[in-house]
């Protein structure tokens, strides 16, 4: 990669940025398409945000990602969102358009986007419950809803944050089955996918959802990478369900973002290819 007087910055903003794999795979892309940008991590602390936001403005930046913990905090710093980031209250990519910085929230769509791509999964007509609430599940919930999906239900540990999500997607997709409960029911053979959002099983801990009482055309996705394999992964490949976890979503968002950002679509597979090296 040759950086020169006309190369075009874009980069990821949060709190730790370190361990961000975006700008390995977001500079393989620029490098696989022949493109004149160099993305870069940008640590800035909740403190210092807004100077941070009004500095990348001012410095021109062409677009940016926004990890944890400022993918709420960064949208009244911006000029406008996309219907998505309206709707979800959470951004992941920023789009300078002719010096009007635009918030898009990629994640939903990544997510889907995997769930069909490894797991031959559509959520058109499906039956699916949820786990977790926060940020990830926000995202996740307005694209499975987005996508067509007839029964959802949000199971997680704080009733009031699934309450507000049944309430908010409630309204604005009417048509969905949208329910909330603060355990797994036991029987769940009529489900056709169980998602977890939760943060729970990067340590090794079990999540308290048991694959068995899925049936066996159901499919598993956990949005954990790292490590690869999350307890309930693990029990649902023992049990001999397709499962996937959060590289292939990981690597869609990114996609989608770069494509936002260069108007290019990239080299397909690339991304993920470099998440697993
Ligand atoms: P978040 O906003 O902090 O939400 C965390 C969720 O996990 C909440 O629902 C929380 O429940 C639940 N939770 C945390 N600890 C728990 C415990 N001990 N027992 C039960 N529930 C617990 O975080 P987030 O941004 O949604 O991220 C969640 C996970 O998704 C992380 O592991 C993150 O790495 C992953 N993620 C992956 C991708 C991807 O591309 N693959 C993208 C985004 C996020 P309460 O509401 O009760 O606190």
């Amino acid at each position: 990669m040759v950086i020169s007087g006309t190369t075009r910055l874009l980069g990821i903003i949060g709190d730790p940025v370190h361990h961000s794999r975006s700008p390995e795979m977001q500079n393989r892309a620029v490098a696989e398409a022949g493109l004149d940008y160099v993305y870069v991590p940008l640590p800035v602390s909740p403190q210092r945000l807004s100077q941070g936001v009004a500095g990348l403005r001012a410095l021109g930046i062409h677009g940016f990602n926004v990890t944890i913990p400022h993918k709420v905090a960064v949208l009244p710093l911006l000029d406008r969102l996309s219907p998505e980031a309206e709707a979800i209250g959470a951004v992941n990519t920023v789009h300078n358009e002719n010096g009007c910085l635009v918030g898009y929230n990629t994640d939903g769509a990544g997510l889907v986007a995997s769930l069909r791509e490894e797991l031959g999964f559509d959520p058109q007509g499906a039956n699916l419950v949820v786990i977790g609430a926060g940020g990830a599940a926000r995202a996740a919930i307005y694209a499975l809803c987005a996508a067509g999906a007839q029964r959802l239900l949000i199971v997680n540990r704080s009733a009031e944050r699934a309450r507000e999500l049944v309430r908010r997607y409630g309204k604005l997709f009417p048509r969905v089955r949208l329910e909330f409960r603060e355990t797994l029911p036991s029987m769940l053979e009529d489900t056709d996918l169980l998602l977890n959002t939760t943060s729970v099983g990067m340590d090794g801990v079990s999540l308290s959802a048991d694959p068995a009482a899925l049936g066996e055309n159901a499919v598993v996705y956990d949005m954990i990478y790292a490590p690869p394999e999350s307890p309930l992964l693990a029990a649902a490949r023992w049990r001999g369900l397709r499962c996937a976890n959060g590289l292939g979503m990981l690597a869609a968002q990114g996609e989608r973002a770069f494509t936002l950002w260069t108007g290019v679509i990239p080299l397909r597979g690339l991304m993920k290819s470099v998440l697993k090296s």
